[in-house]
């Protein structure tokens, strides 16, 4: 029987949850796998993804400090990745000697809006953080047709080059903006510090929902600060799952069944 070679490599990576999806998925689907996690330096990441491929592996999830730079390794790019300049899923073809790259991590977080009826369409939507993960959601936003779609970031002039990136979609600046806000998106790390605030001066109300793709075994930061204007807070653990199936299904053309991976999640991670 195939036992499937598969990891995920990052830095730092031990505390990934991505071996303990994977796992779920092959005992729900019956494919053997065998996946692990890799702590790989940016120096040796061509060379480590390139002999990965060579020897027999099967497919890798990409996470921090690598998804723009694991583009170099790959022979094929798909639209999303070429759109974003980032991958989060290679997959091994022709025994190794083609790779090809893939970005879940947007469609994972639309099917996550989906399971939680979270509308998109027509609703004003406001993104904070302009870094890897806030670049590989708005593109899967903008085709859902929102009415406005503002970023906003510490760091105002990455905000630019954000809007520069997509000059197909129209971006707002928050100080540009001041509608009733439907839903304000966590795509910082600004929370991992322990606490959270952000200056969002008005617009928000008791409807607003609260979406931080950050995630944890307790609530977030960024949904504890939310607390005070709603009680319509959502984690990014869907999206983390949802962006695993799609990767597990690009490797295997089948969505493995997602219900209830959350729970087990928590449970190896007490
Ligand atoms: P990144 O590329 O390093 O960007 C980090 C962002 O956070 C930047 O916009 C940065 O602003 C901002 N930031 C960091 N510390 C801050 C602080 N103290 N105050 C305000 N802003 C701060 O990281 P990323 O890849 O975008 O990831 C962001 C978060 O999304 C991470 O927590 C990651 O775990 C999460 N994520 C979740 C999923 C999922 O599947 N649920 C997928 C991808 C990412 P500056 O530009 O000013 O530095």
């Amino acid at each position: 029987m195939t036992i499937f070679k598969l990891g995920v490599v990052g830095q730092p990576i031990k505390h990934s949850l991505s071996p303990i999806i994977h796992q779920e998925f092959s005992i729900r689907t019956g494919i053997q796998l065998q996946y692990d996690a890799y702590e790989v330096p940016p120096e040796a990441l061509d060379g480590f993804i390139t002999n990965f491929f060579k020897d027999g592996g099967h497919g890798l999830n990409i996470t921090l400090p690598h998804k723009k730079a694991c583009i170099a390794s790959a022979h094929v790019l798909s639209k999303d990745v070429e759109l974003l300049s980032a991958a989060n899923t290679l997959t091994g073809k022709e025994g190794g000697k083609k790779i090809v790259a893939d970005s879940t991590d947007g469609a994972g977080f639309i099917r996550d809006c989906e399971d939680k009826n979270i509308q998109i369409l027509n609703k004003n939507i406001i993104i904070l953080g302009a870094g890897g993960a806030s670049q590989s959601i708005i593109p899967s936003i903008a085709k859902l047709g929102p009415a406005k779609l503002v970023v906003d970031n510490r760091t105002k002039n990455k905000t630019n080059s954000l809007f520069n990136q997509f000059p197909e979609i129209p971006l707002l600046d928050l100080d540009n903006f001041n509608g009733p806000i439907d839903m304000v998106i966590n795509a910082t790390s600004a929370g991992l510090a322990g606490s959270f605030d952000w200056d969002i001066i008005h617009g928000l109300d008791k409807e607003t929902i609260f979406y931080d793709l950050s995630y944890g075994p307790s609530e977030t930061p960024f949904l504890q600060w939310a607390s005070s204007y709603s009680t319509h807070k959502f984690d990014g653990i869907g999206m983390l799952i949802f962006q695993a199936a799609y990767s597990f299904e690009l490797w295997f053309d089948i969505a493995p069944p997602t219900k209830h991976i959350k729970e087990i999640l928590f449970k190896n991670n007490d």
